[in-house]
């Protein structure tokens, strides 16, 4: 277990407000909510659960997540800060009685952080842990939420690829165009549908073998074996699977023209970012491309209420966002992802002045 003054230290160093710990001994409740920053609004970010192997671990990544989210919700343009928490716990073994308890813990924060669903919980655990708090997001449309966020991530990371086609090819129309995605689960497969309607070639991999038959019963693509998938010649790669798919081994044999995809933290280090930039591939940085479900999520705080046909419009911004932060990196030659940080910075520091 690390020092007090480290955790400090750590907090410090990351730009972090607060940390807060919820233990409920009768359910078996621990908790961890991270709130990175409410500069543009209430810090919002999912819920993960996790068996997480020590404290330690927990902490660093709701940490590192919940900054992350700040960042998402900031280069999108939304009234929302950046949280995130971890429950550690087994998510085949969670119980109401901890969900509950879980709620009650948000709820004491009285609306500094607010959750939705991540890894590890579910909508239906969205509307347990709302018994205990109005502080929650992601509840099912029935509910007044907005439900699970997955085909909005996937409509955002389209409209992220329409900009990046404005801005390779001239024109945002992606029919003709060669995709290959890496994850066709919740999103991945969404995604294959809307490009298999828009005109597109695909190209798929999972590792799950049902899912791909699926998809490719749906949509005609062609399936490839998880090693290969990053190596196939493409027009878009669109990683939809893990974290940390970029790095020095495996940036050098892609084949592809543009990255343009759903899962978090893409790059293993900051300095992949280089990598790609140097191997002549547009990478359009993770957070920007798959803001698409915070932007449905924020779309509940409206005084009218959800509304899919809006979310649906403001996921445009993910368009407009991706082709300011390619145009502002081709002008100035810095990459990508230092120009997305430096507009979500950027947003944060004219809102706090
Ligand atoms: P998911 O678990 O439904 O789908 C991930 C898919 O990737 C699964 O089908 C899994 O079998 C597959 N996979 C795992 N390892 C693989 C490998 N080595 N090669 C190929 N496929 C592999 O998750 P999801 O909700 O679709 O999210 C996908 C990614 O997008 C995740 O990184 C997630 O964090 C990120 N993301 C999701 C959302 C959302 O709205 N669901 C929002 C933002 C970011």
């Amino acid at each position: 277990m690390r020092a007090e003054s480290d955790v400090f230290e750590e907090l410090r160093a990351r730009g972090h407000e607060g940390l807060w710990f919820a233990s409920d001994p009768e359910t078996g409740l621990r908790a961890i909510i991270g709130v990175h920053s409410t500069v543009l609004g209430p810090a919002l970010g999912g819920t993960r659960i996790r068996p997480y192997r020590s404290v330690d671990e927990a902490l660093i990544d709701v940490l590192r997540l919940s900054s992350g989210m700040t960042y998402k919700a900031a280069a999108a343009g939304l009234p929302l800060g950046g949280g995130k928490a971890v429950v550690i716990a087994d998510p085949s073994k969670k119980t109401p009685e901890l969900l509950t308890a879980y709620g009650r813990a948000i709820d004491r924060l009285g609306g500094t952080y607010v959750t939705a669903e991540d890894v590890g919980s579910t909508v239906e655990d969205m509307e347990i842990i709302a018994r205990a708090t109005s502080h929650v997001t992601g509840l099912p449309v029935s509910a007044g939420g907005s439900g699970d966020p997955s085909p909005a991530t996937a409509h955002g990371v389209i409209a992220s690829m329409r900009a990046v086609s404005e801005f390779l090819w001239g024109t945002a129309d992606l029919a003709g165009r060669s995709i290959a995605v890496q994850g066709v689960g919740k999103v991945g497969s969404v995604l294959a549908a809307l490009l298999a309607e828009a005109g597109c070639t695909l190209i798929v991999a999972d590792v799950d073998r049902a899912a791909v038959a699926e998809v490719v019963e749906a949509t005609g693509a062609r399936p490839v074996d998880v090693e290969g998938i990053l190596r196939e010649p493409c027009d878009i790669l669109a990683p939809c699977a893990l974290g940390a798919v970029f790095d020095e081994h495996t940036i050098p044999r892609l084949r592809c023209t543009a990255i343009v995809g759903s899962a978090n933290n893409q790059l293993l280090g900051p300095e992949d970012a280089q990598r790609i930039a140097a191997a002549g591939i547009t990478y359009v940085p993770d957070f920007v491309a798959n803001a698409g479900g915070i932007v449905n999520i924020a779309e509940e705080f409206h005084p009218d209420g959800y509304s899919w046909d809006r979310a649906l419009t403001s996921l445009q911004r993910i368009h407009d966002t991706t082709l300011r932060v390619l145009e502002e990196a081709a002008k100035t030659g810095v990459g990508t992802r230092e120009v997305a940080v430096a507009l979500a910075e950027d947003r944060l520091l004219t809102a706090a002045r």
